[in-house]
């Protein structure tokens, strides 16, 4: 089956230039596009193959999320928490960790396809995600799979495991991520931050990574809290710790934050040649401070930490806060932007491929052309202008609305599991 998107200005995602265009885009994983003169007559076009008008839009690759938590969906507009955290660790203990611990598996389903619609809305087309759910863990992320499976978003999952619940939830999240990995999904082995990972479990963790060919998904030095207690529990920084383990050897491990290193663990993470995601909102939002991420290493993605699902404006987010921390540019505020697509070609992540496509009905007050195309990424387009999706080279958006699933419907079920998930958590004390 072809789709074909008729009279189009295409934007290589590389190159940035700009072709006026019809293209023909195949289905299925291992497909892809190709710039085509005119399209086929109609007697030509085989059954199934589609025809969209595209004149006066621009369409290029669609984009990837470094760093999500679709765990935490739920939570918009959630009563206030039992306590007024005042620091980072209790924004963890009364808000998030609270949430979490009361998720199940119904809930997280909700979640997942809530976001997922979210993601594929704005354009997200591949989810890196990172989920916790430490009383519901058997199945968690088969379900968020089969969740975004359904959506039609590719996807790279983890648990993130760790000690904070004791031996139980911490063996539950080490046996889910070697079922999911096992059973031919691909994820990483996920951990929450060194400040709730014994050694044991990073040994594990580490082990079980190695075992499936992949690296680990863990947040790093988010706040000082996480160094303070590293350095207090096991007398190193903790990008120390984690070479010393041999974490850093795994090449695909995201470390997302990375705001509180030393001159060392920066030498650290450039030599390793490990990825970083940066979340800016997030880090605004507990003020947890922002990092130089030039200073660390060129291996940036850009991640929302599960603040929403719209990765343009994650990029504008990191740009705007990277005029006072490093002094950035458009060119390397679209290089962070794009990378998830490199990171995805490096180590063979499944589904993030060229015939995934947005088409952007952008209202432009002066010229798009290959030479000022990135004033407009920063200035100008946003996810209000995404009107159809395409992933694999099938349809999930088209014109603003869902192909895959229905979005009210979905809706529907997400408030009826938000209110059962608030109730529960006015119940059950912190
Ligand atoms: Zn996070």
């Amino acid at each position: 089956m072809t789709l074909y998107l008729k009279n189009a200005a295409f934007v290589d995602w590389q190159s940035l230039k700009v072709t006026g265009t019809c293209l023909a885009v195949e289905e299925g994983p291992q497909k892809g596009i190709s710039l085509i003169a005119a399209i086929p007559p109609q007697d030509k076009l085989a059954k199934g193959d589609r025809v969209l008008d595209c004149a006066g839009k621009l369409v290029t690759r669609s984009f990837g999320c470094g760093h999500h938590h679709i765990y935490s969906t739920l939570a918009r507009g959630m009563p206030a928490p039992q306590k007024v955290p005042v620091n980072f660790v209790e924004i963890l203990k009364y808000i998030w960790w609270h949430l979490d611990k009361c998720l199940e598996l119904e809930m997280i389903e909700a979640s997942a396809l809530a976001s997922g619609i979210f993601c594929a809305k704005n354009g997200v087309t591949l989810i890196i995600d990172h989920h916790a759910s430490p009383f519901a863990i058997k199945d968690s992320l088969f379900t968020i799979a089969k969740a975004f499976d359904r959506v039609g978003v590719s996807h790279l999952l983890c648990y993130e495991i760790s000690d904070r619940d004791g031996e139980g939830p911490r063996e539950a999240g080490l046996a889910e991520t070697d079922a999911f990995l096992t059973g031919g999904y691909q994820g990483h082995v996920g951990l929450h931050a060194s400040f709730t990972v014994g050694d044991g479990l990073l040994e594990k963790a580490i082990a079980l990574a190695k075992k499936h060919d992949t690296g680990l998904h863990m947040h790093v030095a988010e706040d000082l809290a996480d160094q303070e207690e590293t350095i207090t529990r096991y007398g190193r920084r903790v990008v120390e710790r984690l070479q010393q383990a041999g974490a850093l050897d795994l090449k695909t491990s995201i470390l997302s934050h990375c705001i509180h290193l030393s001159k060392h663990e920066k030498e650290l993470m450039r030599e390793s040649g490990v990825w970083v995601a940066q979340n800016v909102e997030s880090n605004q939002n507990n003020n947890v401070g922002l990092a130089p991420y030039k200073s660390i290493t060129d291996k940036v993605l850009l991640g929302t930490d599960g603040m929403h699902s719209d990765m343009l404006r994650s990029a504008k987010a990191a740009f705007l806060a990277g005029q006072a921390t490093e002094g950035i540019g458009f060119d390397e505020i679209y290089r962070r932007f794009r990378n998830v697509h490199r990171y995805a070609r490096e180590f063979g992540v499944r589904g993030d491929t060229e015939n995934n496509l947005v088409v952007l009905n952008y209202d432009a007050p002066t010229e798009v052309t290959s030479d000022n195309f990135l004033g407009h990424f920063v200035y100008g387009i946003d996810s209000r202008h995404v009107t159809t999706v395409i992933c694999q080279g099938k349809v999930i958006v088209e014109e603003g609305k869902m192909a895959t699933v229905h979005e009210a419907e979905v809706l529907a079920f997400a408030r009826e599991m938000g209110k059962r998930l608030w109730d529960k958590m006015q119940r059950v004390q912190v």
